[in-house]
């Protein structure tokens, strides 16, 4: 089938409407009607070809929500109408231990959901900046929040889950302080669910305009990561720290703060992945240094029915397909709070 999508032909041209085919319904697949996708930093990246790995046209989009229209003949979980999201993965080998154990994301054989290789018209996966995607079934998630809060929901499929899942594996909760760096697309949402896991949040930033609004999505404590007082009166206090920021900048003044067995996770890929690292800085304190990438699927699901029973949604800015090319911009200047999420709607030509 044919359907209306949003996209590159080229990394130096803008995204523009275009039609793409979509796979008919096999057995253990779900067909959604995408009604909302967020914007993710990394579509802006693919469609710029700045990894070097992007296939044309790319249709980008990994945070879907929509409702289901058609289920395959061995689809049991799902019906039609029902409110569903597609993150990351789309597909992955099923069988190897990381699958077995709920870790698609970390599967060899994951399968994007863009730019991944598919048997599928064009042999790469394309996203959700379209009308319709059909998915197999077992990466299909639910979507228990109410249906007006359908657009926020959006970005947890990626930043949510992103978030979520290295405050889950370090055990967050009351007695916990946990920093968090960066107040963007994944660093509110971090905000958002440290505090409600109960640990005392500390939000770092470089901009002081962004003190007041760190406080609001529920930080304890604010502070400028450039003043070196503020910095210094929480020397070796936290047990983990959530770094967002994917520019260059210095690692070794976050471990410092890091009490005993304190932990420093990334979750941006800088350009160069080179840093400098003051090796003492983990001796000293047996500190460690680790990464996080998305989620599986079953910890997907989690994150969505924590969300939803807690009330946590992204702050979005709703826009139309025609607006996609003035987002990119403004993301490159931070200028979002905090997430441009495309009403697909206006898809339609
Ligand atoms: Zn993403
Ligand atoms: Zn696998």
């Amino acid at each position: 089938m044919t359907v209306q999508a949003y996209g590159a032909y080229a990394s130096d041209k803008p995204l523009e409407p275009m039609e793409i085919t979509r796979r008919a319904v096999g057995p253990h697949d779900v067909q959604i009607d995408i009604v909302y996708c967020g914007i993710c930093h990394s579509d802006l990246h693919e469609v710029r070809d700045e990894w070097g790995c992007t296939h044309f046209p790319c249709i980008p989009g990994h945070e879907i929500v929509g409702r289901v229209s058609a289920v395959g003949t061995h689809v049991s979980g799902f019906k039609s109408n029902d409110l569903v999201g597609i993150g990351c993965i789309i597909n992955s080998c099923k069988h190897c231990e990381e699958c077995e154990s709920g870790f698609e994301n970390y599967c060899d054989g994951m399968i994007g959901t863009h730019n991944s290789p598919t048997p599928d018209e064009p042999s790469w996966t394309l996203g959700g900046y379209s009308q319709r995607i059909i998915v197999h079934e077992r990466y299909v998630l639910r979507i228990r929040h109410p249906e007006e809060q359908l657009a926020a929901v959006a970005p947890l499929l990626c930043a949510g889950i992103t978030t979520y899942s290295p405050l889950r594996h370090w055990e967050v909760g009351p007695g916990k302080k946990v920093g968090i760096v960066g107040i963007g697309g994944l660093g509110h949402l971090g905000i958002k669910l440290a505090h409600v896991m109960g640990a005392h949040v500390v939000a770092f930033t470089t901009s002081e305009s962004k003190r007041k609004a760190a406080r609001m999505l529920g930080a304890d404590e604010v502070v400028l990561s450039s003043s070196p007082k503020e910095m210094s009166a929480h020397s070796k206090s936290f047990d983990l720290i959530i770094d967002t920021v994917a520019a260059p900048h210095d690692l070794n003044t976050f471990l410092v703060l890091l009490k005993r067995n304190g932990i420093l996770t990334l979750l941006g890929v800088p350009p160069s992945p080179h840093l400098s690292l003051e090796v003492s800085n983990l001796l000293s304190k047996h500190r460690a240094i680790t990464g996080s990438m998305v989620g599986g699927i079953p910890e997907t699901q989690e994150m969505l029915d924590f969300c939803a029973k807690y009330g946590i949604v992204a702050d979005i800015e709703l826009i139309r397909a025609d607006e996609i090319n003035g987002a990119y911009e403004r993301m490159l200047k931070g200028d979002v709070k905090y997430r441009f999420v495309i009403d697909n709607a206006t898809l339609a030509v």
